[in-house]
Order: structure tokens, then sequence, then C-alpha cells
């Protein structure tokens, strides 16, 4: 990959989780059974009407807001046309060149700085219904027996964000795309969850000689449904794309799919232009002009952005601890938990994680005072207290009464026996290989079931090796 540059821009849609759908009074759930949640206007029959939900645009204006972007004051639905089973009226309501939001700036901090991630769009459409391929592999249309139409999904409010081509690593995209999704969570507007395809993300990729100007040809991957698979997909088509290009060939303009399975990328069909789609002004619905007042009234409702609070938490934690609480909305905990701050973090991220409690329901004081504990009860009971602290009702107190073996006395014949069943380490260790400390210290704590404190192991351990 060296010489070259990955450059790599973001197409988001995100389901609003609105009471009812885009255009129509219909309940807009997930997971209900198939094509019961429909009416006439979402089934496309002749003469109905859209009529807008209000709260679908103002909190697109919200999502707007919180990308730093300019809401238009007057915008403009267009009919999207094309022909798919998923899509009855043969056309989707989009938004084409008057979109309610532009010209945005999202930023993303790094460890060595923020990076500043150009927002071209962000505007409201309505979503197709779901088609499920039955008797194929892997649920896709090849091979399928038949395929089923739900529309439940049809209508269903969508904001779709454009990123600039502001990208230039698979793991930048994965990054901004998290933070991205955190924002949406914390505005209270989507579960913005990739497995449910409430958050659904394509990547135009093309690459370039570093320092040459200019883009390239780009190709589009399609639905790429978690965010490793973001980050793989895009590393596999850079790699294609050089590749391509190293061997003396051009890269075509075209859609494509990233199979996560085999890490395969197989063309889908050769990219549509606008023109294709015959835009014109939806006649059926007045331009949105949101008031100056409903716009403040949003900016109002934002709180600290997760990319501020990055920022905040970086005083006192290093850049991937504050980073990774921030992404995974664990920073709320952290912040609740009393103690010292290096060890709540590390203990509300990993191990607290590792549990599956969910954060929202651990008692933080209690927590703290387990953490502050730590290091005095056996490592067992402090796991088995951690897995208990998301059940309501949680206290340390009872974990807290157990002491971790202290007593040279019990400890000293158990790191006889590890250190003499483990001849050639002490020898290693001897000659300098100190990292080999953390294994016997891993021995003693096995072999003490997890009684034992380990700082005293430690201790014991360096006075018996000689340092
Ligand atoms: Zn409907
Ligand atoms: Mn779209």
């Amino acid at each position: 990959m060296t010489g070259w540059e990955p450059v790599v821009g973001l197409e988001i849609h995100i389901q609003l989780k609105t009471q009812t759908k885009m255009f129509c009074r219909c309940e807009n759930v997930w997971g209900e059974g198939p094509n019961t949640r429909t009416c006439p206007v979402c089934l496309a029959h002749p003469g109905t009407l859209p009529v807008p939900n209000g709260r679908a645009i103002e909190w697109a204006v919200k999502l707007g807001l919180a990308l730093g972007c300019e809401v238009a004051e007057r915008s403009v639905f267009h009919r999207k046309n094309y022909f798919y089973p998923d899509l009855p009226k043969g056309y989707q309501i989009s938004q084409y060149d008057e979109p309610l939001c532009t010209a945005g700036r999202f930023a993303v901090p790094g460890s060595g700085g923020d990076h500043e991630i150009g927002i071209v769009r962000a505007h409201l459409e309505e979503d197709a219904a779901k088609t499920v391929h039955v008797g194929g592999k892997a649920g896709r249309i090849s091979g399928a027996a038949h395929s089923l139409v739900d529309f439940n999904r049809g209508g269903t409010p969508l904001v779709e964000i454009v990123t600039e081509p502001d990208l230039h690593s698979p793991e930048e995209a994965r990054r901004f795309l998290q933070l991205l999704r955190q924002t949406v969570v914390e505005l209270g507007i989507s579960d913005a969850e990739m497995e449910k395809g409430s958050l659904r993300c394509d990547a135009n990729v093309s690459v370039r000689r570093e320092g040459e100007e200019g883009l390239r040809t780009k190709t589009e991957l399609k639905n790429m449904n978690s965010f490793k698979f973001v980050g793989d997909g895009i590393a596999a088509e850079v790699a294609r794309q050089i590749e391509v290009y190293e061997s003396g060939g051009e890269v075509g303009q075209e859609t494509l799919h990233f199979d996560p399975a085999s890490g395969r990328i197989s063309s889908l069909r050769s990219k549509e232009e606008a023109h294709d789609y015959r835009y014109f002004p939806e006649p059926d619905l007045v331009p949105v002009e949101p008031p100056a007042a409903l716009v403040e009234r949003m900016r109002a409702e934002i709180g600290e952005l997760p990319a501020a609070r990055i920022r905040r938490l970086e005083g006192e934690l290093d850049f991937d601890l504050s980073y990774g609480l921030v992404a995974s909305g664990r920073d709320e905990l952290y912040e609740r938990v009393p103690g010292e701050r290096r060890a709540v973090a590390n203990v509300v991220m990993n191990q607290l994680a590792a549990t599956g409690a969910h954060p929202g329901r651990v008692n933080a004081e209690e927590l703290g005072k387990l953490i502050e504990a730590r290091d005095r009860i056996p490592r067992a009971t402090f796991d088995e207290a951690l897995t208990a602290a998301g059940e309501p009702g949680f206290t340390a107190e009872r974990y807290l009464a157990e002491e971790a073996v202290t007593d040279a006395s019990e400890l000293d014949p158990v790191i006889e026996r590890v250190l003499a069943a483990n001849g050639s380490q002490v020898a290693a260790y001897r000659s300098g290989k100190e990292g080999l400390l953390g294994f016997f210290v891993g021995q003693v704590m096995r072999e003490t079931q997890g009684k034992a404190n380990p700082k005293v192991v430690n201790e014991r351990l360096r006075e018996r090796l000689g340092a």
C-alpha cells in the first residue's frame, strides 16, 4: 500500500425512530409481523396523498445542526424514479438539489488532533420496503428460490448523510461512523443499529498516488452492516484498486458488494448516474421551510457532543481510553463512578463491558467501592461482583468482606511450588527475561484460585527470584 492514498467518502442512511412513518400515519416499528403496518399511502394506492411527518423534519434539522450544517430556509422533496419490487410507487420521495441541510463539518478526534470531515448534505427521504430472498445463499438474491416483500419498512423516515471524500484510511472511516452513530443515539432520534438496518453505510472508494491532486474513478461499496465490515470492506477495495493500477489496468466505475465471510469483492452493477433517476419536484408536497424559531429550538436541545467529550476526558485519560469510552457510550457511567480515574476507566471499558452489564443500570457508588477495593479482595471475587453489578439492588459490601490472601506464610509455599515446576522459565527470568514475572504471577493466582493478592504475590516473587 506504500505510495498510495485511499480516498473515501461515506453515504449513510439513518432511520428515524418517530412514532409514525414519513408520509402516512402507520406505526413506525421494527420486528412486527410482515405487512401488518401498512396503509393505502405507503402501499401507493392510486389517489392517495403524502402528508409529511413534522417530527421527522425537526429531527433531521437537529441532526443537521449536530453535523455543523446550514439548515436551508427552503428545501424541496423530489421524486427519484426507479423500478424495484420494494418500491410500489415506482419512485422514492427524496431530496435532490435543494436538500434540508448542507455544508457541515464534523470533527473526528484523533490522537494527533481533530480531523474535520466535510458533510456535503443531510436530506430527508423515505425508506423502501424490505425484500427477503428465500432459499438462496446467505439471504442474497442470487440462487434464491423466491423473494418476498415486507412493506412494514416502506415509508420509514430516513436521513441520508453524504460526506466529502475526506477520509483517508479504513480505520478513520470506521471511527467517523462510530462517532456519528453515538451522536445520533444521544440526540435521541434513532437506535442507529447496524445489525437491524437502522444505520446503513455505503462507501465511495478511490485511491491516488501520494501527493497526487484530483480524484480518480471511484467505486461504491454497498450495505456493509457492521463497523468491522466497513473497515474490512474499504481495506479490501483499496487493496484491489491499487493492484489494478499497479498491474497497468484502470478502475471502472461500478457498484460492489463486500462479502465479509470470504473477504471478496464482487460487482453488482455498473453505476447509475443521477439523470437515470429522472428526478423532478414532488407535485404533491409543498417546499419545507423550517422557521428560524424551530431551528433555534432544535439547536438548544443539543447537548455536549461526543467529539467534545472525548477532548474533555483526554484531560484525565489517554486518547484511546477517552475515545473508547465515549464512542461506546460508556463515559456516562465512567463519569458517575467515584475513584482513581484510570482504574475506573479501565474497569468500565474492559472488565465491566465483558460481563454484558448494561451501563445505565449499574449503581455507580457501589461500583466505585468495588474498584477501590480491587487490590485487597480476591480476583475471583472481584470478577463475580462485576458480573452482579448490573443487577437491581447490587451492593459491594458482601464482596468487600472477603479479603485476599496477603499472608506470606500461606503464599510462599505456593510460590516455591510454582518456581520448582518451571525451572527453565526461572533460568530465563534470571538471564534477563523480566517479562516472565507476569507468567509466574498468573501461575500463583491460578494455584490459589484467584484468592491471592496480586500485589503481594508480585513483591514476594521479585524477592524470591532476585532482582
Ligand atoms: Zn402507511
Ligand atoms: Mn438515499
